[in-house]
């Protein structure tokens, strides 16, 4: 009777005495050993037997960058980036059984951070080069200054707006005390989903500037090809740009915290993250704009120097408000 349970088809139970691997729940941890149904009594959480020990085996398998990242690590990291820019196929394909990695995953954040910078100088030096070419083309005169003067001031107040958002949107997790107290979730699956959703969200931004940057130039070329000054400003392209990778990142979030973690107020619990965040940096601006009697104050300057391309999606959302 008993042998039947073990191995009956229901509930798939392994035959614990030959079972190679250690099995334990991919979301709280309890070791399920021995246990004749597929359910964690601990967390809830609904697994199938046979999935969760092909996943635990094939981990060291696993093309994502927390697993290669010692033994391939330049395509482990492409192919994490690649995964991360589509949210809904990153999380689907997750498995909760994959046992998060923390030191990669800050590793991942660096490289990602590094990527970011490198790029986003190239896109202004592509932009300084082709301004001072355009000078030098429609005036006949060599262009007065430096080709190229790099804003380090704003890069690095970029890089530390991004990493802010991160610890915001990780601080404010932490308030969902009952949850993480439900699903017994560990620190280092919230890690996960958000170091993966912001590497989304830098990703998005690198391929946002790189694609705007290539369509402003042959714009450029085109207008210098009849004689007329195109502007290579950032304006133009500021608001989609600026928000896009944070609606991506919304998105990763959301998917991250119920489709993989398996959270039933996964979305609820990523909105209000996120819309909490938005109000608390955007709602003092009109108050202190009214206070200070100019839009230009500390407030708006702090943000604007953290999250540049904030004051353009400001200004859309204040008039057409
Ligand atoms: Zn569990």
């Amino acid at each position: 009777m008993r042998a039947m349970i073990d191995r009956g088809p229901t509930s798939g139970a392994p035959d614990w005495n030959t079972l190679g691997v250690a099995l334990h729940c991919p979301r709280c941890g309890y070791d399920l050993r021995m246990l004749p149904q597929p359910r964690c009594p601990e967390c809830g959480l609904q697994f199938e037997w046979a999935e969760l020990i092909t996943a635990v085996r094939t981990q060291n398998e696993c093309p994502l960058f927390e697993y290669q990242w010692r033994r391939r690590p330049v395509r482990s990291f492409l192919r994490t980036v690649g995964r991360a820019l589509l949210p809904w196929r990153l999380w689907s394909r997750m498995s909760l059984a994959w046992e998060p990695q923390v030191r990669p995953l800050f590793v991942l954040a660096a490289f990602m951070v590094l990527l970011f910078a490198v790029c986003s100088l190239g896109v202004e030096y592509a932009r300084d080069a082709c301004a001072a070419w355009q000078f030098t083309l429609l005036t006949g005169r060599a262009y007065p200054g430096p080709v190229w003067r790099p804003d380090l001031v704003a890069h690095v107040g970029e890089v530390t707006g991004h990493l802010l958002w991160a610890l915001f949107v990780w601080g404010l997790l932490q308030i969902y005390q009952q949850t993480i107290a439900k699903y017994q979730l560990r620190q280092r699956q919230l890690l996960r989903v958000i170091v993966l959703a912001w590497v989304g969200l830098l990703a998005w931004q690198t391929v946002s500037r790189l694609t705007t940057t290539a369509f402003a130039l042959y714009l450029a070329l085109l207008h210098a090809s009849r004689g007329t000054w195109y502007p290579l400003t950032w304006t133009r392209e500021q608001v989609w740009t600026t928000l896009l990778p944070y609606v991506v990142f919304t998105l990763s979030l959301c998917l991250g915290l119920s489709t993989y973690l398996r959270i039933r107020r996964g979305w609820a619990m990523s909105l209000a993250t996120m819309i909490i965040i938005v109000l608390a940096l955007i709602a003092p601006v009109p108050a202190i704009t009214v206070a200070t009697g100019s839009p230009s104050n500390t407030w708006t300057r702090v943000l604007t120097s953290l999250w540049p391309g904030i004051e353009y999606v400001m200004e859309k959302v204040f008039v057409a408000w």
